[in-house]
C-alpha cells in the first residue's frame, strides 16, 4: 500500500512507509519487518533463533548487560544494539554478532 502511513513501532505517530528513520523519535526502522542482524531476513520479537542464518536472536544487550531480543534496539534500556569498531582506522557500527569487527576483523573488545 504505497502511500499509505505507518505507526511507528516505537512511538507509534504515523510515519511514511518508507521511512529509514522515525522523524518523531529519530530510531531507525519505525516500520516494516524487523531484520536479522546478520542475513537480514525478516524476524519477530517471538523468535530465538534466526529461522534463515540460525543466529541466536537473545543476546546480552552491550550497554545493560540484560539479555534482550536481538532486534534494532535492547528491550530493556532502549540503547541501540550496535558496537563501534576499537580500531580508530576503522570505527565500523555494526551489530554485536561476534568478537571480531566485521569490516577490519579486529577484536572488539
Ligand atoms: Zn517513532
Ligand atoms: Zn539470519
Ligand atoms: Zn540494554
Ligand atoms: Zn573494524
Amino acid at each position: 500500500m504505497p502511500g499509505y502511513s505507518h505507526p511507528c513501532r516505537y512511538c507509534g505517530k504515523l510515519v511514511p512507509p518508507e521511512a529509514r528513520v522515525c522523524p518523531f523519535c529519530g530510531k531507525i526502522n519505525p516500520v516494516g519487518p524487523l531484520r536479522c542482524p546478520r542475513c537480514r531476513s525478516p524476524i519477530r520479537p517471538d523468535y530465538i533463533v534466526c529461522s534463515s542464518c540460525g543466529l541466536s536472536l537473545r543476546i546480552a544487550c552491550p550497554a545493560c548487560g540484560e539479555e534482550t531480543f536481538f532486534g534494532d534496539y535492547c528491550e530493556k534500556c532502549g540503547k541501540r544494539l550496535v558496537v563501534i569498531c576499537p580500531n580508530p582506522k576503522c570505527k565500523t557500527e555494526q551489530p554485536p554478532i561476534g568478537d571480531k569487527c566485521i569490516k577490519c576483523g579486529k577484536p572488539l573488545k
